[in-house]
């Protein structure tokens, strides 16, 4: 791991070494899934109980997990599959989603208004950063094909009423009957995984996300949980992987890697989530006693393992850079966001559009954060 004392876990979470070890055996052996062969069918084997590790992890069935290059491309494949599934040929549909949704959703729901003619609805937000199943209900129309909502926000760490929503959404769809639009649901749950117990029939959604790196797994590998019987486009064809949904050579190693974590988290995540809470306790403790320093996550309603605060004379950027300097990395915001250096939307949408543009400091933090690392962390603060 480099020097700095890390605290970026929700941009990115460290590799588990466990992780690394079965990885690096993975990512050695020759050999094509597809392949009939010996070495070709023993890494499909390994796809195959990686299928259901993760499948685990979130109560679903391991027909129903597409592996993907992470949660965006799972995002975009939900959004605009599940569009075209309820709209096809049909007019254009209404799309409802919160306002704090992911860049991976929202770019492509953004997609769909400008290529489709599709209209969106965006749900209201309360104080307390959360949106409300009651606001869902009251904005689901006849158009509307698709709910969007995603499960732990990545900025605020503050955790939506998911199962309220899918059942607001099973309602409306009853509601419409037979001859009604269809009407489904996608939850991005990449924050969620492996800090809260997940369940898909509970959740009532219809499609979810999940990227492996959240959950201490390798970059750039994910997956797309889509209930059974939908029949979504796929985004890539050619070889038909995946059962014809996701074509393309599996990242066998990142694949396997990614089973491996969510093994993991779901045996640790009681563990995790204790120790992430008491560092909370410990670094909430810490700010609150330094003047200057406001915390905006609402601890009641969030995840323990990110927080998020401001400083009222310095901006979020400005920050980062010192906090960087003083070997301790933070986030300004969202990792995609700050690229594009734009005001987080997570706090727009609850705090306004000068808090926003002020930027803050996300402090998130996991597995291998130390009480020591804490310590650093506070006194780079001061
Ligand atoms: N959704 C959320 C909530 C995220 O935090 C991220 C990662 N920043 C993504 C989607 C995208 O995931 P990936 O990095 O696997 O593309």
């Amino acid at each position: 791991m480099s020097e700095n004392i890390y605290f970026d876990y929700a941009a990115s979470a460290p590799l588990d070494p466990r992780v690394a070890e079965v990885m690096d055996k993975v990512a050695r052996l020759p050999g094509n899934p597809s392949s009939v062969h010996a070495p070709g069918r023993e890494l499909r084997r390994r796809i195959d109980v990686a299928r259901k590790q993760v499948a685990a992890l979130i109560g679903g069935e391991t027909g129903e997990i597409i592996f993907t290059s992470g949660a965006t491309e799972a995002n975009n494949h939900a959004v605009a599959g599940l569009y075209d599934l309820a709209v096809g040929t049909g007019k254009p549909g209404r799309i409802l989603i919160s306002p704090f949704e992911h860049a991976s959703v929202s770019a492509a729901v953004r997609r769909l208004v400008e290529e489709k003619g599709a209209v969106v609805d965006l749900l209201p937000v309360g104080r307390d950063g959360l949106i409300s199943a009651a606001d869902v209900a009251r904005l689901i129309t006849p158009e509307t094909a698709v709910v969007a909502v995603m499960w732990v926000n990545n900025i605020l760490g503050t955790i939506q009423p998911i199962e309220e929503v899918g059942q607001a959404v099973a309602e409306a769809r009853a509601a419409r009957g037979r001859l009604g639009l269809p009407l489904f649901f996608h939850c991005d749950a990449v924050q969620a995984a492996g800090r809260l117990p997940i369940d898909v029939k509970a959740a009532g959604c219809d499609s979810l996300s999940l990227s492996a790196h959240k959950i201490y797994g390798p970059k750039g590998v994910g997956a797309l949980w889509l209930r059974r019987g939908l029949a979504v486009k796929p985004l890539l064809v050619g070889g038909g992987q995946e059962e014809t949904r996701r074509s393309g050579t599996e990242n066998a190693a990142g694949i396997v890697g990614f089973g491996a974590a969510a093994e993991i988290a779901q045996a640790e995540m009681t563990k995790d989530s204790a120790r992430a809470a008491e560092l909370r306790r410990r670094l909430l403790d810490g700010v609150k006693n330094r003047s200057g320093w406001r915390v905006l996550t609402p601890e009641e309603k969030a995840v323990p393992n990110i927080v998020f605060i401001q400083h009222d004379r310095e901006d979020g950027e400005t920050l980062a850079v010192k906090l960087d300097a003083a070997g301790v990395a933070v986030s300004s915001g969202s990792a995609c966001d700050a690229g594009h250096r734009q005001p987080s939307a997570a706090i727009r949408a609850v705090f306004g559009d000068r808090a926003a543009t002020q930027g803050g400091t996300r402090i998130s933090f996991g597995r291998f954060t130390t009480e020591t690392d804490l310590d650093v962390l506070m006194a780079a603060l001061n």
